[in-house]
């Protein structure tokens, strides 16, 4: 059976499977992504880029209940939340439809010697793009809106996972008008990306997933010198210093924790909170996690993985002090733990589903030197009546996002990346635009 087939994790049915890509479409989509590049991402105006995007942000607005049911077969999403994803990644095709030409702008310098000089932003070929089955349009529309305002060429790999979203984009794009070549979705096998990824007309890589995956990629773009982002895991801190609202407090928390089914990489997933306010917050925390209806995780295989992690956990020393750890096919109910020994495993790893940590601590401080030692750096939330300790708390955390008193408030103009182990690059905003850029510079005498 080929590795990208539909699996609906809440019955288990085999409900699709899709042919893995021969290695003679492997060859055509990159002559084809090449072409478009040199033939229409070099020549075509900004203006042209835009409006095909605002067209793609159109036919996701129109098509919204059709691809959320897609994705809820696919991986599980719930569909009121599947909506919502489908329609955050039409804001983001949007955004750089309605920006991408000033992020464009040629940059003058001001120069000493006589004549000018204009930085002009290029774009420089065709991208490999490797996506995961959690978000799996928001994922794409990251990647792909600013390297089409570019005029950057794509070749997606998509999780196996999501062999139908990834299909539907690709028409969604071609119907929009955008060229053959521009954006090709490929059923490809790993070796069939390394070698897209040492293939000289590719020009960079860009990967959203996990750790080990991000091992691999960068080591094989690095080997071919080619630019690559990565966007990979975290253990989001969840920090609580202060509150005037332990109820919007605890609501917050929920709705930040058990989004997705706890399959986000920048949730909340280790709660750190003061002495002052551990019980209570754990104690409403826990309640409120009973009454939270989950979906299934994406799949049977990622719930029997949690399961392990959390027996790990426990049997390190770890307490249960919410669920019994243990997978219903790929159900997982809301699972806290708390007394996990210093030194466990369990710490430094990324639990992706709906599993929380709790920490007590006795200050800010420690709550900054515990939010910090893991290996890797997404982002983190900070809870404070006091703005000077936000900021100061924001500036001590080793994370490429922090937000101060709110979760969930990603949106296409705010940049999104990590430091550590959780990658590196920027997706979203204006900075989005500028990872996979020719700054080139043209000096006039
Ligand atoms: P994953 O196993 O790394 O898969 C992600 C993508 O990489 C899939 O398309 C996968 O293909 C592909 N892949 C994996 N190993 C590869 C290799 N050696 N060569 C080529 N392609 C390879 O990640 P996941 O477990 O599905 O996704 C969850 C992880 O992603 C979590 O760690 C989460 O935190 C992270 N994530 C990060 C962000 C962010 O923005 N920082 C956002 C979302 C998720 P197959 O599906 O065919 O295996």
């Amino acid at each position: 059976m080929s590795a990208y087939t539909v699996t609906n994790p809440a019955t288990g049915t085999v409900e699709a499977t899709y042919p893995n890509a021969t290695d003679e479409q492997v060859a055509a989509a990159i002559d084809a992504a090449d072409e478009a590049y040199r033939t229409w991402g070099r020549t075509s105006t900004k203006a042209s880029r835009a409006a095909l995007l605002a067209r793609v942000a159109d036919l996701y607005d129109e098509r919204k209940d059709e691809l959320a049911t897609i994705i809820n077969h696919e991986m599980g999403k719930k569909l009121d939340e599947a909506v919502g994803e489908v329609e955050f990644s039409a804001s983001i095709y949007r955004y750089y439809a309605e920006h991408g030409e000033e992020f464009l702008a040629d940059q003058p310098i001001d120069r000493d010697a006589a004549g000018s000089a204009v930085v002009r932003k290029m774009p420089i070929g065709a991208l490999v793009g490797v996506m995961p089955w959690n978000y799996p349009y928001y994922q794409v529309a990251r990647f792909a809106a600013p390297n089409l305002m570019l005029g950057n060429t794509i070749v997606l790999k998509h999780a196996a996972l999501c062999p139908k979203s990834s299909a539907a984009m690709e028409a969604i794009f071609s119907e929009a008008g955008f060229p053959k070549g521009s954006f090709t979705n490929l059923y490809a096998d790993f070796d069939q990306v390394h070698s897209l990824i040492s293939d000289p007309r590719v020009r960079g890589v860009s990967l959203t997933g996990s750790e080990r995956a991000g091992v691999t990629i960068a080591q094989e773009a690095g080997a071919a010198l080619k630019k690559v982002v990565c966007e990979l895991g975290g253990s989001d801190p969840f920090i609580v210093l202060g509150t005037s609202d332990m109820d919007a407090l605890v609501q917050t928390a929920v709705a930040g924790k058990y989004e997705n089914c706890g399959q986000v990489c920048n949730g909340p997933k280790r709660f750190i909170i003061v002495d002052s306010l551990y019980d209570e917050f754990l104690k409403r925390f826990a309640e409120a996690s009973s009454a939270v209806e989950l979906g299934p995780l994406c799949s049977l295989k990622a719930a029997e993985r949690l399961s392990a992690q959390v027996a790990d956990a426990v049997a390190d020393g770890a307490t249960l002090a919410l669920g019994d750890g243990k997978n219903d096919g790929a159900f997982f109910a809301p699972t806290i733990l708390t007394d996990i020994p210093a030194g466990s495993k369990a710490r430094y790893q990324e639990f992706f589903g709906p599993v929380s940590q709790f920490y007590r601590v006795k200050d800010e401080a420690e709550a900054i030197a515990l939010a910090n030692d893991t290996p890797y750096g997404l982002g983190s939330y900070v809870f404070t009546t006091d703005p000077a300790q936000g900021e100061r708390v924001a500036d001590a955390l080793e994370t490429g996002m922090t937000y101060v008193n709110e979760v969930g408030a990603d949106s296409a103009e705010l940049p999104f990346g990590g430091v550590k182990n959780s990658g590196f690059g920027r997706e979203l905003g204006s900075l989005g635009i500028n990872e996979f850029v020719n700054l080139k510079l043209i000096s006039l005498d």
